[in-house]
């Protein structure tokens, strides 16, 4: 066991997974949860996630030594001050929110000096939300990343990075600025490239009526899939990780505008570099075991 006491806050795909995952590695003693809505925390009790669903959050931080905040991240910043004066001295306050540097803006002005806090990020994740879409797997071979500000206590993070390997995952720390344009390249810009091919896709059902859904080829249903992801969770990422999201989409925008540009004038040799130089990041995605090569991307039915 690494906490005695944990507390999730918000229980969604994130808190849900990481409570059915501590259960499966015996990482925790009790584990205390609360949601904003009476219909989340009525549903986590009806199937067992967490052994207490409390009524207000300030009730779940007591006592804990390890916080999660699993909210959206425009609003870890409010339940942080809600929670505040009911943290336990020495205890760790941790979240899994997608950006870093809005988190730990927002998150740390609220903490008394007697907490760690030791922000994270589980690059792990499904289009699904909800207290009932999570799983014991989902961080399975999954990184984790730790951003903890210069001078968090060393046995605080030490500590955090043993449940995180307890959950599955490889841990690697790393500063937020870094994280935020790293997770720009490799998540954020991606989903706001999707969310736009299916708007365009959508717009264009209208004149070809079904012909896109009926005809959705792989490549387009894969945009539909990260395009189906949750709204309020994504309006929050593009509002909080802004400057190193429109830094990206400027090169993609000229990449764009290249490929665009070789595509009109015929220059297929430029074409087929790019496409190859593309084809090898696959092939290095694979060999690091962080995809399957199975066709449909070894991600099995309703995950
Ligand atoms: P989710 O399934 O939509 O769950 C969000 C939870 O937060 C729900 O329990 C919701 O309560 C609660 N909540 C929302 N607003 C709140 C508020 N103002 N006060 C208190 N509770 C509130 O979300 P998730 O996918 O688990 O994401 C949670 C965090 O993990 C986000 O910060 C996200 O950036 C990060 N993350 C997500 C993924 C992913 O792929 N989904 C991956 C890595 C990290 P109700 O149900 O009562 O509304």
């Amino acid at each position: 066991m690494i906490y005695q006491r944990v507390a999730l806050i918000g229980l969604g795909l994130i808190a849900s997974s990481m409570f059915w995952a501590m259960k499966r590695g015996g990482l925790a003693g009790e584990i205390a949860g609360y949601a904003r809505s009476e219909a989340t925390r009525a549903t986590a009790r009806r199937i067992g996630l967490c052994d207490l669903v409390c009524e207000s959050a300030a009730e779940a931080v007591i006592g804990a030594d390890l916080i999660v905040l699993c909210v959206p991240v425009g609003v870890m910043g409010a339940v942080t001050a809600e929670i505040a004066p009911h943290l336990k001295p020495g205890a760790t306050i941790t979240d899994v929110g997608s950006v870093k540097r809005e988190v730990i803006d927002s998150v740390s002005p609220h903490l008394p000096d007697n907490v760690h806090f030791v922000p994270g990020h589980p690059l792990a994740g499904t289009e699904h939300s909800g207290p009932e879409a999570g799983f014991a797997e989902l961080f399975d071979n999954r990184w984790c990343l730790l951003v903890p500000p210069v001078g968090t206590d060393a046995q605080a993070i030490d500590r955090l990075q043993k449940l995180w390997e307890g959950l599955g995952s490889n841990v690697e720390v790393m500063g937020a600025d870094h994280h935020d344009l790293v997770l720009a390249v490799t998540s954020h810009a991606p989903h706001l490239i999707a969310y736009t091919m299916v708007g365009v896709a959508d717009d264009l059902r209208r004149v070809t009526d079904s012909e896109v859904i009926k005809y959705s080829a792989a490549g387009f249903r894969d945009f539909t899939r990260i395009a189906a992801s949750d709204p309020t969770m994504w309006r929050d990422v593009f509002l909080t990780n802004k400057d190193a999201t429109l830094e990206i989409l400027g090169r993609f925008t000229e990449e764009l505008f290249a490929l665009q540009r070789a595509i009109r004038t015929g220059d297929g040799d430029h074409l087929f570099a790019y496409f190859t130089r593309t084809r090898a990041v696959r092939r290095g995605i694979i060999e690091a075991g962080q995809d399957t090569d199975a066709p449909d991307f070894g991600r099995g039915a309703g995950r």
